[in-house]
């Protein structure tokens, strides 16, 4: 086209090359398409030499931000990375690439011996004469490229030329910006395989109408239980009859909230393995449940863990406790020979006191250990009035001889009831009174508060005591954790109670927790569901 006289009515050749270009323009590899377009572009309008430059300041992660298309050899050359970033800067700062970036339309240069506004740059190969540049503009805004055209004779564009690769330019720039999407898209994803891939357990995800849509590697180890994932398949068809996995799902499809995380295990009869589901409700943004996604644990090792702790708790109780027995009963012996005041006494007494706190320390680990496995009667309906009043009771008198104040408020229905054991939740609340008790400095105050909380109910133990230091808040309902507090020295306790009141709440289907700063008093808190 180039050379010729153009008339400003678009010629068959004209449309011919806007119909190439639009197909063109459907590709979605970002950097074909650029290579395609400065070709054709070159070789439509005859310039000898194309050259496209990517706004080195636009937000993107270009492989390459200059292509070079030379005619004599049809190559395509790429810049390399460093290189071209350089040569970028220097052509949108000082050259024609700038001019036309800035003033957003195209420029046609009919010798560049007699115009200004092309620069020739030092080392460059460039022997252009004529020069037709037009932006890349996207939603008429930003520049993301400036395409330009070379030839070495004079005046071999024209203003015909210009509006066809304005147009041309246009279209280009609406495809890279999908072609960009398009490949932001497939970052993520490949992003999120690589995550999903990286995690060694199998997550399963399902739609609505139970196909799998995605799964990861680790989903593989499956295969051994009888569960053979394929992507788009009902996972009912890709689960064995004699599955142990068999009898999950229709537990997994279970209607539930979003977010809320439901666990169950299963046992494989044949492999002698434990593994634990976690299935939840998933959704996109703004969506209800669409589907569930569903995690497994092979737990096989923390199952015989278990089972090594049983038989040391089994060993605590019996063949540790008649060795005791039999310290404490020499000690009564030998006790019987000597001078309550001799220093043999003293030793014994040592003894007695050491002995006597390693018995209480193994009462206490069977004792949780007892409310947190055997069968328990938990479903007795509690007037939560009557529990609360009968813990405070038990500890009122303490209270009083220790000058402290305490109150009740209750700010329930009189007649809310909670199901559980009635002793067990009356000794945690009455752990949480006792502690605010000791916590507290003579003349403090305590407050018992019951408060409704969505379905449940939220009773909580505040006192002006001297508080919790931040670094021992976390630990406070760990097992023997005492907190190191000035003042405590004298007050006596092994650091069961709270672990206790923990398990006893986590029996009952609750919560506890704790808000606390040192000297200025602690909350201690329970939440359990209403009957
Ligand atoms: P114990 O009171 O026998 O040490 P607990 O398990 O009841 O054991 O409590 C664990 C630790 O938590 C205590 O040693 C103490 O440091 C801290 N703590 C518990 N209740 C309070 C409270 N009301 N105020 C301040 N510290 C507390």
């Amino acid at each position: 086209m180039a050379g010729t006289s153009r008339h400003i009515q678009p010629t068959v050749e004209d449309l011919n090359l806007l119909i190439e270009i639009s197909q063109m323009l459907t590709l979605l590899d970002r950097d074909r398409l650029l290579d395609r377009v400065v070709e054709v572009a070159a070789k439509s309008f005859g310039a000898e030499r194309a050259t496209l430059l990517l706004n080195p300041d636009a937000p993107s992660d270009w492989q390459q931000i200059l292509i070079r298309y030379r005619a004599d050899d049809s190559s395509i050359e790429h810049m390399d990375p460093t290189q071209s970033v350089r040569f970028a800067r220097r052509a949108w700062d000082k050259g024609l690439a700038g001019i036309v970036a800035r003033e957003k339309h195209g420029i046609i240069i009919q010798d560049t011996n007699e115009d200004t506004r092309w620069q020739k740059f030092e080392n460059s190969t460039s022997a252009a004469r004529s020069v037709l540049c037009v932006p890349f503009v996207l939603n008429n805004n930003m520049v993301i490229g400036v395409l330009t055209l070379q030839h070495s004779d004079a005046a071999q564009f024209d203003e015909n030329d210009l509006a066809l690769l304005t147009i041309i330019a246009n279209q280009a720039s609406v495809a890279l910006s999908n072609a960009q999407l398009f490949h932001n898209l497939q970052q993520t994803e490949s992003k999120l395989q690589g995550i999903l891939s990286a995690m060694p357990d199998p997550i399963v995800v399902i739609d609505n109408s139970d196909r799998v849509i995605m799964m990861n590697e680790g989903a593989d180890s499956l295969r051994q239980q009888g569960v053979t994932l394929e992507l788009g398949k009902l996972i009912t068809d890709c689960i064995a009859p004699d599955s142990p996995f068999q009898q999950i799902v229709p537990l997994v499809k279970e209607a539930r909230p979003l977010k809320e995380t439901r666990t169950w295990e299963v046992h494989s009869q044949t492999a002698r393995r434990d593994f634990q589901v976690q299935a939840s409700s998933w959704a996109s943004r703004g969506q209800t449940n669409e589907g569930h996604a569903f995690v497994v644990r092979d737990i096989t090792a923390l199952r015989d863990l278990n089972r090594f702790k049983d038989e040391m708790l089994h060993l605590a109780s019996h063949d540790l406790r008649s060795p005791l027995a039999l310290i404490v009963g020499y000690c009564s012996l030998i006790e019987l020979d000597i001078e309550p005041d001799s220093i043999i006494n003293e030793h014994i007494q040592a003894i007695y006191r050491a002995t006597t706190r390693m018995q209480g320390l193994m009462d206490d680990l069977l004792r949780v250990e007892k409310i947190r496995t055997s069968a328990l009667e938990l479903m007795e309906m509690l007037s939560v009035r009557e529990l609360v009043e009968s813990a405070a009771a038990n500890v009122q008198a303490e209270f009083e001889a220790k000058g402290q104040s305490f109150t009740l408020s209750f700010e329930v229905d009189e007649d809310a009831v909670v199901r559980g054991n009635k002793g067990l939740l009356r000794e945690a609340l009455e752990n949480y009174l006792n502690n605010a008790q000791k916590y507290t400095p003579a003349g403090g105050a305590v407050r018992l508060a019951v408060r409704p909380s969505g379905q449940n109910l939220k009773i909580s133990v505040e006192d002006t005591g001297i508080g919790i230091p931040e670094e021992a808040i976390q630990r406070v309902f760990e097992a023997f954790y005492r907190a190191r507090q000035v003042g405590t020295e004298q007050v006596e306790g092994r650091g069961f109670g709270l672990h206790l009141v923990k398990t006893i709440l986590e029996r009952h289907g609750g919560s506890v927790w704790v808000t606390s700063k040192a000297g200025m008093g602690s909350i201690f808190g329970m939440e359990l569901p209403r009957a």
